[in-house]
């Protein structure tokens, strides 16, 4: 959900609750706490961090990405809004009392750095935080995001050398190499998450075997390409995969296999250069010899005829002009943040084609996120076992949650009631914060 469409449908939701919207505008208005410049690479680079929420009680929570910003303005707002939608995502999974959503920034194409430019660009950022009073494992503790996967170690590296005497400085960003106290299943945290989370989704509106085309072949798209092609019940089928470069898609019945080594070599590879849409045709036709492959473009992967969409690229690329188009027949599930727009979401509603919002599709990679934090202050790492089977329980207990607050509100759109729930508990917040 861009933040327009998680306005109008919290608005829509406070309307069926009896809840005064003023109330929720304000709980979550983000402000800007963090602007600077870093020098990398011989450019000038604009950094920004913005938090959303009132409580100064809470820990910030949030990534910091890397994007070819039109101007410092559009910076601004862009994590303004995501800080605002983080706030909701972290309100619907429970967290609203010890953490408020949080987003930062750096206004540079990421394609413009190389990956020492980048892990420098991470220091220069942990040192603007510091400096602006954010940085520590009780402030803000980022994450990774679009473009700044994998750089999480220099920052934590760059805390540490700050602040010598913190015991806890890995636990002042998460997402980092499990040498510097990450948690192994991160990486792959949010793609599992959207898997089950689709699955869930799936399961209680009866669509069976459900074809499934996939937006971006990166950290999360990949990870979700490859849980949803090997399903042991065999109930999804991965029919498309796009990327910037092209979409490839198939009419096999059983779909395009994606192994571990794809992901890892290809989808969720920092370091890869190249066309990710051809590297991985050449790689299934090695894995499924003699599959139908095609390579349409890009944009095609909005027309493919399928069941699922799973946008998992970028913010607004499901608008009004092409919502009428989009081959998919059954739902949409969110893996990006705010893929949707207001006008296309409301398209999707009436036309019966189930909208599953962002902040209760990708906040696994938050769950996971926030059990690395732990795990460092307290010392105990969990196993891969544990937190994989942990966040399937949060993952479902969440879906369903959201399913019967649809159910509980009459309305089909899940987006409503996603954003209704992450509602009540920001203002259960509210109240109890008034209270004392
Ligand atoms: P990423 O940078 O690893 O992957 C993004 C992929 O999208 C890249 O392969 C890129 O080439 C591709 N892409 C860019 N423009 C495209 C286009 N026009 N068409 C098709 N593909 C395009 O980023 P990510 O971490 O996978 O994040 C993807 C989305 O998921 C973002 O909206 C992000 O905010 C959201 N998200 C990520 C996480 C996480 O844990 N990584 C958590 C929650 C939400």
């Amino acid at each position: 959900m861009a933040l327009e469409t998680l306005l109008a449908n919290q608005r829509a939701a406070a309307e069926l609750m009896g809840v005064d919207f003023r109330l929720i505008e304000e709980a979550q208005k983000p402000r800007i706490v963090m602007e600077d410049i870093i020098e990398v690479a011989g450019m000038e680079i604009p950094v920004l961090r913005a938090h959303s929420g009132q409580h100064d009680n809470t820990i910030g929570k949030g990534g910091i990405r890397m994007a070819a910003y039109a101007s410092l303005e559009a910076a601004r707002a862009d994590v303004e809004e995501l800080s605002a939608e983080m706030n909701n995502k972290l309100a619907l999974r429970g967290y609203h009392g010890m953490f408020h959503g949080s987003k930062g920034g750096y206004g540079v194409d990421p394609r413009l750095l190389d990956h020492s430019s980048k892990r420098e660009g991470a220091a220069k950022f942990e040192h603007k935080m510091e400096d602006a009073g954010l940085a520590g494992y009780d402030r803000d503790v980022p994450a990774g995001d679009v473009g700044t996967n994998g750089l999480a170690d220099d920052y934590a590296l760059a805390y540490r050398e700050r602040n010598p005497g913190d015991p806890y400085w890995q636990a002042s960003i998460t997402g980092k190499s499990p040498e510097n106290g990450g948690l192994e299943f991160r990486t792959a945290a949010t793609g599992w998450g959207t898997y089950v989370t689709q699955k869930v989704i799936a399961e209680a509106k009866g669509h069976d075997t459900v074809r499934t085309a996939i937006q971006g072949f990166g950290n999360v798209g990949a990870w979700h390409a490859h849980f949803a092609s090997n399903d042991p019940e065999g109930r999804m089928v991965v029919n498309a995969i796009s990327d910037r470069e092209g979409t490839l898609a198939t009419n096999h019945p059983e779909g395009l296999k994606i192994t571990l080594d794809m992901v890892h070599a290809i989808g969720d590879n920092l370091q890869f250069r190249g066309n990710k849409i051809q590297a991985l045709a050449e790689l299934i036709q090695k894995n499924q010899p003699g599959i139908d492959l095609d390579i349409y473009r890009s944009e095609d992967i909005f027309t493919i005829p399928t069941d699922y969409f799973v946008p998992a690229a970028m913010g607004n690329v499901i608008t009004k002009d092409n919502v009428g188009h989009l081959g998919a027949r059954l739902a949409v599930v969110e893996a990006a943040n705010g893929p949707t727009t207001r006008e296309a979401h409301h398209y999707l509603v009436k036309n019966g084609v189930l909208t599953v919002p962002d902040i209760l599709a990708n906040g696994a990679g938050v769950d996971c996120s926030i059990k690395e934090r732990a795990a460092n202050i307290s010392g105990i790492i969990p196993t891969t076992e544990v937190v994989k089977r942990e966040l399937t329980e949060t993952c479902e207990r969440v879906a369903r949650e959201v399913l019967g607050i649809a159910d509980e509100l009459g309305t089909p759109d899940l987006g409503v009631a996603a954003a209704g729930l992450a509602m009540v508990r920001l203002l259960s917040l509210r109240s109890t914060v008034l209270a004392v």
